[in-house]
């Protein structure tokens, strides 16, 4: 299938779901993750009207994305994999939502460099919900002191909370955890669900679905 034809296919699986689950599908945003995928498939997306990207790393995103996202003024790009402090700048000329604030260290410097720019881009703060010792994120009993930090010490707009399960266990499990943990603290984003378990993921409230090979293909290594 093409890309236009896959972008259809999932569109209307989450149309589906959230139908199912009485959700206004307009609320489940599909971003596009087109990290590792080559330049024509990125245009075949935005030929086909998809406007809402993702990618994990600040370098590659800027040369998927530098030239092109200034043609296209209502496309959006969110990162969604680690920030080093030193791409702090790059990150935030490019990004319309940093989706994986997940330390202090990050979250100061983010919001200094945001005073300094007078801006405010929206974050997300990530979530290990699995609690795995390799992967980046808070702890959920962390979360509480980490939010209120975030926004109270260092400014940040934090819209709401991204995760990824790990690969063994039924995603569920952790998509409901993040909805419980927004709840709790009254944020409405919840960025969970790739290709293989987004439509899982729409019951438990996400509002950022992100999926990349369902849409692109394999990734090149
Ligand atoms: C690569 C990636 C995705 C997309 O994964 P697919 O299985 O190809 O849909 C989603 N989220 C994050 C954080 C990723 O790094």
């Amino acid at each position: 299938m093409s890309i236009a034809e896959n972008l259809k296919d999932i569109r209307s699986k989450i149309a589906k779901a959230a139908t199912a689950w009485s959700r206004d599908a307009d609320d489940v945003n599909l971003v596009a993750v087109s990290k590792r995928q080559p330049q024509d498939k990125l245009q075949a997306a935005l030929d086909a009207g998809h406007r809402l990207f993702g990618e994990n790393r600040v370098q590659e995103a800027q040369e998927h994305w530098a030239a092109l996202k200034p043609n296209y003024p209502d496309m959006r790009l969110h990162l969604i994999g680690p920030l080093q402090t030193n791409k702090i700048k790059e990150a935030l000329d490019l990004f319309d939502m940093i989706e994986t604030v997940d330390r202090e260290k990050l979250a100061r410097k983010l919001g200094e460099e945001m005073k300094t720019r007078g801006t405010s881009t929206p974050c997300l703060i990530q979530v290990n919900t699995g609690e795995e010792p390799q992967k980046a994120g808070i702890t959920p009993h962390e979360l509480p002191a980490f939010l209120t930090f975030c926004v109270q010490e260092c400014g940040l707009d934090i819209r709401g909370l991204m995760c990824i399960p790990p690969v063994d266990d039924p995603p569920v499990l952790h998509f409901a955890m993040l909805k419980k943990l927004a709840a709790q603290h009254d944020l409405k984003d919840l960025s969970m669900g790739m290709s293989s378990d987004f439509e899982k993921a729409i019951p438990l409230n996400a509002t950022y679905v992100r999926v990349g090979s369902a849409i692109f293909g394999n990734r090149e290594y």
